[in-house]
């Protein structure tokens, strides 16, 4: 087993790590990553939901390799940008719902969300408005790990840094099945999500809230679409109070919902869309900011006044990322790659749904190509496991024995396979899942559970 002693490695149970050895991976095809002794495995995790068009796409090889040799990088300071980096944000707004706007380029999501704190307490100040600073998120959503974003992602592990910071608040969590009261319809639940929001902004003051930031989808927290009607409400409280929505877009954005962002999927309107993840497919790191009309105009006046937007990461912008976005976006659109991702999604979630008749699923959900199962120790009172069963890990362990990558989170297990995925991977996907749910389910009883 290789020693991998001096890496720390980020979200990664350290004790269970001496037990179970790392995985390391040193190659990949198709949706397929192979591990230092040659073990295949497929990735039904699209890597961290990112690698969608396939980890050895020959058209992004290609444009890496061109692009390094014409021009290897270069900062976006001072007014100084290259031509891919120019490409990109046009295109980013010729396919966003806004018809005109702006694009600001970070290294990742929590890069990009974190701008867009600063770009909204920036715009505040200079309006004359310093106090409206708070940020309103949901539980169980997840918007990255710098101290701001972390501060947004709404996870109690959080806690452990001492996080969120101040005026960083967190409104409920619209998961009907989970958190719905007995006899409560999700028409009812959905109104209930809306009346805990509004009474949130009122508590706190509405002239004091800077922005709403929402996962169309959440990721993270599970895999939790929105209860039926969620957003139409939240939207209407958001503009009587005059409060700007940013969507969330990292995971959903580029078709991982079935349209290209998840704003289409649920009629979200947003003032602002965070994206990265699928933005380049995984050959790059990058994120974006995407400001509609208003927010443009806001933002150029507050900058005007200022002089400039004291903001940038040396490496935002990277023209070999840029590049590469922009061919993975063309391959995601010219390849058909949404219309594969809807092809399969009555698949996917059919297949996730006839797990529903296994003694320990609880609920099957999601949308797209984005799924997860959640297991219940008891069904018929959504009772969960014991902690100490780590029913998840278990789960996704036995899948990685069986050649499948999934990922645990809590008691469920995520799937989000790339949109590459053939009908027959899809079938070895289900079969490896049913093979491991059920080997790891007559253990779990074995344990008397
Ligand atoms: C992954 C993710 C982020 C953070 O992105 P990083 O590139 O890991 O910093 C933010 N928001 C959402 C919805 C995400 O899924």
């Amino acid at each position: 087993m290789i020693n991998t002693d001096k890496v720390l490695h980020g979200f990664t149970d350290l004790k269970n790590l001496n037990v179970l050895g790392p995985i390391v991976l040193n190659q990949a095809k198709g949706i397929y990553v192979y591990d230092q002794d040659g073990k295949k495995y497929l990735d039904a995790n699209s890597g961290l939901w990112n690698s969608v068009v396939g980890f050895d796409h020959p058209r992004m090889v290609e444009t890496a390799k061109k692009q390094y040799e014409k021009f290897s990088g270069y900062h976006a300071f001072f007014g100084r940008i290259s031509e891919p980096a120019v490409e990109l944000a046009d295109k980013l707004i010729e396919i966003s719902p806004f018809t005109d706007g702006k694009v600001f380029f970070t290294n990742s999501g929590s890069e990009a969300n974190d701008t867009t704190v600063k770009l909204l307490w920036f715009i505040n100040k200079r309006k004359g408005h310093p106090n409206r600073r708070k940020i309103i998120t949901r539980i169980n959503s997840y918007h990255g790990v710098t101290a701001v974003s972390a501060s947004m992602t709404g996870k109690p592990y959080n806690s452990e840094f001492g996080l969120p910071l101040d005026g960083f608040l967190h409104s409920a969590c619209p998961h009907y099945w989970k958190y719905g009261l007995e006899k409560e319809s999700e028409e009812m639940f959905t109104k209930r999500m809306g009346e805990d929001l509004e009474n949130l902004i009122l508590r706190e003051g509405p002239d004091t809230i800077a922005g709403f930031f929402a996962e169309p989808v959440m990721g993270a927290g599970g895999v939790i679409p929105p209860s039926k009607g969620y957003f139409e409400i939240v939207q209407k409280i958001l503009k009587k109070y005059n409060i700007p929505f940013i969507a969330d877009e990292v995971i959903c954005g580029f078709g991982r919902t079935g349209n290209l962002w998840g704003s289409q999927t649920y009629n979200i309107d947003p003032d602002i869309i965070i994206a990265s993840k699928c933005i380049t497919s995984g050959f790059f790191p990058l994120g974006a900011v995407i400001l509609g009309e208003k927010m443009t105009k806001e933002m150029m006046e507050a900058s005007y006044e200022a002089e400039e937007f004291f903001h940038g990461f040396t490496a935002g912008g990277h023209p070999v990322g840029c590049a590469l976005a922009l061919e993975a976006i063309d391959i995601i659109i010219n390849e058909k790659m949404i219309e594969n991702v809807r092809h399969l999604e009555p698949i996917f979630m059919g297949g996730l749904k006839n797990f529903e008749d296994l003694e320990f699923i609880g609920e099957s959900r999601g949308i797209g190509l984005m799924g997860a199962l959640e297991m219940v120790q008891d069904k018929k009172n959504k009772l969960p496991f014991d902690g100490s069963i780590s029913i998840g890990e278990r789960v996704a362990n036995k899948c990685i024995e069986n050649g499948l990558i999934c990922r645990p989170l809590g008691p469920s297990i995520v799937l989000c396979p790339p949109f590459i995925t053939s009908e027959e991977e899809m079938g070895i996907i289900f079969d490896t899942l049913e093979k491991t749910l059920k080997e790891v389910f007559s253990e779990v009883k074995s344990l008397g559970q």
